[in-house]
């Protein structure tokens, strides 16, 4: 029989409250846990039996039906409570509860579908664009019609020109929905990246999107959104990439509507397996992703992907870490500096972030503001090397400065793109330099 773990905490806000008992036989797509306050329901993605409830998780015995079919969610009055019954929340990582966002009113706004798809590796939301670009355009127009938007934008980078063909062909000649091309870089993705990128405004980081009249949504999201109103399917489903050191190759697997509380495992599996020694697998994307148990972590409804990496480089000496606030954070960096077994001597942070109610946020992600000052901070704390979470632009002026004061650099996502042969996090291109 085989076992699904249904996380209790899929979203921002506190772990939904389980409503279901060990023994009671489920339905596909039964509600078996509502929110606490901020949240989403939460709905088995198999038939089955609750053999555990813990405060993280409830597990499921799959009946082995393996069905399509679900219980649809009740039908409301409302675009923003029909997300809410489904249990929506932002698919692309952040877990945003999408009722919350659906019932803000811009009669002269813009609802703007991330499809931006920043962490490269992850391919799943440009191949759901090629392949069913109709089913976002919907969910889009959707958004559109809850908060009385008037138009709205779908991002896209420039260089995914397939996915870009196949929603110019879907919209044909409809002027309230354009596709926006934005330029390759991280974190082009962020939501008020996006929003300079369109509307040339940078909101500061306290300012959230709907100061711009703005509502952002990433495009798996918004198909959930489609299903959601159309067939009334709870989110129950998750596309994920699986990519890395695997037997079948390195190159990147798309994986549609995966039940969400599968084993990452069994995913791998289908991949061939993991190709001999390997350093970790990152659950996510290489810029923000964090290491994961191979053999406790499971599909959920923000899960982007998982790459299994070669082993990482080792230096065995005093290295500084230099922090950004859109990719990994101080404690990822210790983390692999730890893996690299590397002493660390100094952290700094990148001189764009503000600290904001404990986080870091950058005041304009991807564009950078000059790394001198940390880097020479960094030599002055004995660091030999510096390991960088940089965005690209940032990244390209650590190489400005630091080969020159004699410290070798990595970037933390060096390790996964050295795994699939993709280009590092170094010089930009002059032509992506501003
Ligand atoms: S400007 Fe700094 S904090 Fe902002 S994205 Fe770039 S490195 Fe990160």
């Amino acid at each position: 029989m085989a076992l699904y773990v249904i996380a209790l905490k899929q979203h921002v806000g506190a772990p939904c409250a389980p409503i279901v008992k060990i023994g009671d036989e489920l339905k596909r797509g039964q509600c078996i846990a509502e929110p606490n306050g901020l949240g989403a329901k939460i709905h088995t993605s198999v038939s089955g039996k609750v053999i555990k409830i813990t405060e993280q998780a409830i597990e499921i015995e799959a009946d082995n039906t393996d069905t399509k079919d679900y219980i649809k969610i009740k039908k409301c009055d409302s675009i923003a409570e029909t997300a809410f019954e489904a249990g929506i929340v932002g698919a692309g990582g952040a877990g945003f509860p999408t009722h919350i966002k659906l019932k803000a009113e811009i009669p002269d706004g813009y609802i703007i579908a991330n499809c931006v798809e920043c962490e490269p590796v992850l391919n799943h939301n440009i191949k759901l664009l090629e392949q069913n670009p109709e089913v976002v355009i919907k969910g889009v127009r959707y958004a559109m019609e809850a908060t009385k938007a008037p138009k709205g934008y779908i991002a896209i980078k420039s260089k995914n020109k397939k996915a870009i063909d196949s929603l110019k062909k879907a919209l044909g000649e409809a002027k309230d929905v354009e596709v926006k091309e934005l330029r390759d870089m991280y974190p082009m993705g962020e939501e008020r990246a996006i929003i300079h990128e369109i509307f040339n405004n940078w909101l500061t980081p306290n300012q959230l999107p709907i100061e711009a009249k703005c509502v952002v949504m990433n495009g798996e999201t918004l198909a959930n959104l489609t299903k959601a109103v159309e067939d009334l399917k709870p989110v129950i489903d998750k596309d994920i990439t699986v990519a890395g050191k695997l037997k079948n190759g390195r190159d990147s697997n798309t994986f549609f509507q995966v039940p969400i509380g599968t084993p990452i495992k069994n995913l791998i599996e289908e991949c061939g397996g993991i190709d001999g020694e390997y350093g970790e697998v990152v659950i996510g994307g290489p810029y923000t992703g964090k290491s994961g148990d191979i053999d406790k972590s499971v599909v959920t409804k923000i899960s982007g992907g998982a790459i299994v990496t070669m082993p990482l480089p080792e230096f065995e000496g005093p290295i500084g870490l230099l922090v950004c606030a859109c990719g990994a954070d101080e404690a990822r960096l210790r983390d692999i500096a730890g893996k690299m077994k590397s002493e660390v001597v100094g952290v700094t942070k990148c001189k764009n972030i503000e600290e904001i109610r404990g986080a870091n946020k950058c005041l304009t992600p991807g564009d950078c503001p000059g790394q001198v000052q940390g880097i020479m901070y960094l030599k002055s704390q004995g660091a030999k090397r510096v390991l960088v979470s940089n965005c690209s632009d940032c990244t390209n002026t650590v190489m400005c400065c630091a080969p020159k004061m004699g410290l070798p650099v990595y970037h933390h996502t060096d390790h996964v793109f050295r795994t699939v042969d993709h280009e590092l996090t170094r010089r930009l291109p002059m032509e992506d330099q501003k």
